[in-house]
């Protein structure tokens, strides 16, 4: 039997200046593997790469690549596998949630939300695919949410659709990459406290809490766990599957169901 000997991999964390992806990327870097994270600036993702090689004592860098442009992505894969020599995990995780009603959305809104969480996922993927055939092996592992997938939330419908997108996507992507010994799984995250999430207010964040059976917003580092287990060799054989880290709150058919002794 054997276990990931995290020192020998590389991964690239996308969205890794903040939020879920830093919660990612520390965990990787305390893991003993060589982190690139990125974000669309670039002295920004260095600045967070040097504050984790810091905390953590490991090996980390910062790319700035906007994941609208296909070169600056195609570059980001390349400059990661360049600075450590090889690359065998990307984390897909980079995303935006901005709130929008429908019968206010534009085309140009629509646009935004899919081209950063559903194209852009994408592109990265595609990116990676040569270092990892290089490498003999690969983990993708995509941030999707609850939103979308399981769930739906008035005010993110094109959210939710970039969401659930991304889960067409990995399920056609695992099954051209297993013979290349490249699996594609996805986290769904529950509502995680992040920038992003704090964004949304206090009420949001209070009304969020009371729907979570364990009684908590998640952690980017609850996130980071269940991330590296799909992109550690123990996960071999899992491919095109998702895992829900929510705390529960996807397991009550009504709020009433959060009460004990409700029937
Ligand atoms: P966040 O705190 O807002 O961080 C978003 C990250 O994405 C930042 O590092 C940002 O980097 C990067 N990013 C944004 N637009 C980009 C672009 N065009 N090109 C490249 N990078 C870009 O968000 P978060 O809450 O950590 O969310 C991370 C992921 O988890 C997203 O995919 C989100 O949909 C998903 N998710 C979050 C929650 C939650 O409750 N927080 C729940 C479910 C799913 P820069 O700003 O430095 O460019």
């Amino acid at each position: 039997m054997t276990f990931t000997r995290w020192e020998n991999r590389s991964v690239l964390v996308t969205g890794g200046t903040r939020g879920i992806g830093r919660g990612i990327a520390e965990l990787f870097a305390r893991s003993g593997a060589a982190v690139a994270l990125t974000g669309r600036d670039a002295r920004a993702a260095a600045g967070a790469a040097a504050e984790i090689a810091d905390a953590t004592g490991g090996r980390v860098t910062g790319l700035g690549a906007d994941l609208r442009d296909p070169d600056a992505v195609e570059e980001m894969a390349a400059e990661a596998e360049r600075r450590h020599g090889h690359l065998d995990v990307l984390c897909a995780n980079a995303g935006i949630f901005p709130e929008k009603p429908l019968r206010e959305m534009t085309a140009a809104d629509i646009d935004e939300v899919l081209g950063v969480n559903l194209r852009g996922s994408i592109l990265a993927v595609r990116a990676c695919l040569p270092a990892m055939e290089r490498a003999g092996h690969g983990r993708v592992v995509l941030t999707s949410s609850i939103t979308g997938p399981t769930t739906g939330y008035s005010g993110w419908s094109h959210y939710g659709a970039s969401k659930a997108g991304q889960l067409g996507f990995l399920r056609g992507a695992a099954l051209e990459l297993a013979p290349l010994r490249i699996t594609v799984n996805a986290v769904l995250p529950g509502n995680v406290r992040t920038e992003g999430l704090d964004a949304l207010g206090e009420e949001y964040l209070s009304r969020m809490t009371a729907s979570i059976p364990v009684g908590r917003l998640g952690e980017p580092e609850d996130i980071a766990h269940a991330v590296r287990f799909l992109a550690s060799d123990e996960a071999a054989f899992i491919t095109g599957q998702t895992l829900t880290v929510d705390g529960g709150q996807t397991v009550p058919e009504s709020l009433d169901a959060l009460s004990p002794g409700t029937p």
